[in-house]
């Protein structure tokens, strides 16, 4: 008897994606590729947005499982199943004459809904400078069927929040190397500690802002040419924002900035500045991450139908 991929598939998938996966097949968007077949593979193209490509390997234990849409790409073997996995197991069980689960399976065994709803993680993303933070740190863990043990993360690095005291540049560079210790712990694990990262540079940023008033005016723009550099130059490398929680820094960053050019339009220190801007995001390969690139950022982002 042959194995059924779909059953393998069940409990490592969310209940919500496995319904999408069963009309990709009613709809007949689903095709192997011959050339690949094999008793325990399978190679299937499934037609959504745009043409993926899905490979599911049955093993002894499990399945091993790829496919090349942003929702599972680059992320860790552990990720839930996208759509398009579940759509490839059904239409390549259904051709092995397998039948496919039944409503009452699906319900038993697929993951139980995350901690924090799909809705809830499209409020995120709508505004991303009003974010609930404690929402953040726990993005990671909505996309993992089965979270894995990771270092929990201080909430913010330390740094004197007192907003009556000027800012000087040494104390975020001081917060900086901190943050950055944090990723050397034995547990520290890029994708599931990315939403507390992305948290805790947020509340750099928040104690940045507090204390901007009293803070230089040359001494504040470097500051925040120093938030940029770090942002393409460590920042992004620490972590795996695919859930993509890298967002909620830039936007603060956006947001401080705007108002010190509108404060100090006329600083000599915008001009180094621009410099780091721009050599920062040319050595992360990276255009400028201005103001609406992040905002067609985010409006794709909500367009994902997961
Ligand atoms: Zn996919």
């Amino acid at each position: 008897m042959p194995k059924s991929a779909a059953e393998i598939l069940l409990p490592r998938t969310y209940k919500e994606i496995w319904k999408r996966g069963e009309e990709y097949v009613d709809k007949g968007k689903v095709e192997t590729d011959k050339k690949f077949a094999a008793e325990d593979k399978v190679k299937a193209y499934v037609h959504g947005k745009e043409k993926y490509t899905v490979v599911l390997q049955l093993t002894k234990t499990g399945v091993i499982k790829q496919c090349d849409c942003a929702y599972s790409l680059g992320g860790p073997l552990s990720r839930p199943a996208c759509k398009h996995m579940v759509a490839a197991a059904i239409y390549w069980d259904e051709a092995r004459r397998i039948n496919r689960p039944s409503k009452k399976d699906i319900s038993s065994h697929t993951i139980a809904p995350a901690p924090i709803s799909r809705q809830g993680i499209i409020n995120l993303f709508k505004n991303p400078l009003k974010a609930d933070l404690d929402k953040v740190r726990i993005v990671s863990e909505y996309s993992a069927w089965s979270p894995q043990p990771h270092a929990r993360l201080p909430n913010s690095p330390k740094i004197n929040s007192d907003s009556r005291k000027p800012l000087k540049i040494i104390e975020v560079k001081k917060a900086m190397l901190e943050m950055e210790k944090w990723t050397r712990r034995s547990l520290y694990d890029q994708y599931f500690c990315a939403g507390e990262m992305s948290a805790a540079f947020c509340e750099l940023l928040d104690t940045i802002k507090k204390r901007m008033d009293r803070t230089e005016p040359r001494e504040i723009i470097l500051i925040m040419a120093l938030c940029v550099a770090w942002f393409y130059g460590k920042f992004n490398r620490l972590i795996d924002g695919i859930e993509g929680v890298w967002i909620f820094p830039p936007v603060r960053i956006g947001s401080i900035v705007s108002i010190l050019l509108k404060r100090y339009p006329r600083q000599p220190a915008w001009k180094e500045f621009r410099a780091v801007v721009r050599i920062a995001g040319e050595r992360a390969g990276q255009k400028n991450l201005g103001a609406k690139a992040i905002a067609d950022w985010v409006k794709e982002r909500l367009k994902i139908n997961h």
